[in-house]
């Protein structure tokens, strides 16, 4: 039985006090949450999200970390920084971190045996864009984003992964892959889990992301393989983020 997730990614939004405030609004929505609850906030928030989520059921994670331990590297944050703080959680290879800061598949790989090695629990993300979609090199591409994103992480560690299939097309575009498709790549995504790791794979959460709202959350989460979402923009509307948590039908 997989526990389902919804996590929240809030990219570059929200300010310390307005995570506060935030903050203060999820902690009774979600209270009664039967999935894991999980909000992935700025570096700048997370001092503030630790603070007031303890004792609570939201979990914290970081969006992006570091690979090395620690040296210069002005700019950047260590998994261990990040443990330290008290954050369980961290999201690497985000799609606009590929976009838009050359993010790799390689580097993914590297920060998530960082974040692992650590003790973080990470949300590997991977995706197709529209023109690899129409290209129809879907699979191939999600196949190469998952494999090399997992080089030498190992069957133990396997617990502590989440992947993210986020069809880039679909983030922040108002535009939802449908529940088949969803469906289709979480299935493929599974089987090359399997490959690698055997029975232990049908333990691995995978999330849809991709402009997932309440209205069409029900839909995605009754699929077998779908065990949850990454939100990005709902997830700044505690109402909305709570009315997500609430879209998981009994498998
Ligand atoms: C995301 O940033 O991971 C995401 C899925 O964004 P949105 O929900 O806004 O499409």
């Amino acid at each position: 039985m997989r526990k389902p997730i919804i996590a929240g990614n809030w990219k570059m939004n929200k300010t310390a006090s307005e995570a506060a405030v935030l903050v203060d609004e999820l902690i009774p929505a979600v209270k009664d949450a039967s999935c894991e609850v999980v909000i992935c906030t700025p570096y700048t928030d997370l001092v503030t999200a630790v603070a007031k989520t303890k004792g609570t059921n939201i979990h914290v994670g970081a969006e992006n970390v570091h690979f090395e331990k620690s040296g210069a590297f002005t700019g950047e944050i260590s998994a261990d920084m990040l443990v330290d703080l008290g954050v369980e959680y961290v999201i690497v290879g985000h799609s606009e971190r590929r976009q838009y800061f050359a993010e790799t598949d390689q580097t993914v790989n590297k920060r998530a045996l960082a974040a692992l090695n650590a003790g973080l629990k990470v949300i590997i993300c991977v995706g197709e864009s529209l023109q690899q979609r129409e290209e129809g090199v879907t699979e191939e591409l999600v196949r190469m984003q998952t494999k090399i994103a997992l080089r030498d992480v190992t069957a133990e560690q396997m617990a502590n992964v989440v992947i993210a299939y986020e069809p880039v097309w679909a983030i922040g575009t108002g535009k939802t892959a449908t529940a088949e498709q969803a469906q289709e790549i979480h299935a493929y995504i599974r089987t090359i889990l399997r490959e690698k790791f055997g029975a232990a794979a049908d333990e691995t959460p995978i999330l849809y992301g991709g402009s997932c709202k309440p209205s069409n959350a029900p839909e995605l989460f009754a699929k077998e393989d779908v065990d949850g979402g990454l939100i990005g923009g709902a997830a700044l509307k505690a109402a909305d983020f709570l009315a997500i948590g609430k879209g998981f039908p009994q498998k």
